[in-house]
């Protein structure tokens, strides 16, 4: 990669919006549109928020965030924890698939994620963690 940011958070929802704003503020440096920035920002959002949600249940632990830039324009997105993990992944990234509660979660992140960015990668491991790979 031509710049790399990584950064670790707790998983609290506050960090939320501190990922979006970290991801926009070392963004900065490739003058993305602010359609592209609108689009990497809530695919961020969404997989934080999973691990805020989803991968933590029980006590709070840390979430990883890096970005890489690469000399085409290129923007590489990788969002990872060391939770609870996803055991069908496939199943997980349906549409309207939720193990969380139906009243607050539709179930679309990773379709939001996957309409907002030309390409996501999930992998996971039951009681280790999981990585979400994007690219746009
Ligand atoms: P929404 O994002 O619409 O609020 P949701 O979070 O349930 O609802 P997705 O983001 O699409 O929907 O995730 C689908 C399911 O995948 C989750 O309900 C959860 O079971 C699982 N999942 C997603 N991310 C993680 C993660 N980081 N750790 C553990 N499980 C996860
Ligand atoms: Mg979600």
């Amino acid at each position: 990669a031509y710049n790399l940011m990584k950064i670790s958070f707790y998983s609290r929802s506050v960090n939320e919006g501190f990922a979006r704003g970290a991801l926009a503020a070392f963004l900065a440096q490739a003058d993305p549109t602010v359609p592209e920035l609108a689009d990497m920002k809530t695919a961020v959002s969404e997989a934080v928020t999973n691990c805020i949600v989803h991968a933590y249940p029980r006590q709070v632990g840390l979430v990883y965030l890096t970005a890489a830039l690469y000399e085409d324009g290129l923007v590489k997105i990788t969002v990872t924890d060391r939770g609870v993990g996803i055991p069908d992944v496939e199943k997980a990234m349906q549409p309207m698939f939720t193990t969380g509660n139906p009243e607050e979660r539709a179930g679309l992140g990773f379709a939001v994620m996957q309409s907002f960015m030309d390409k996501v990668r999930v992998t996971s491991t039951p009681g280790k963690g999981t990585r979400v790979v994007m690219s746009k």
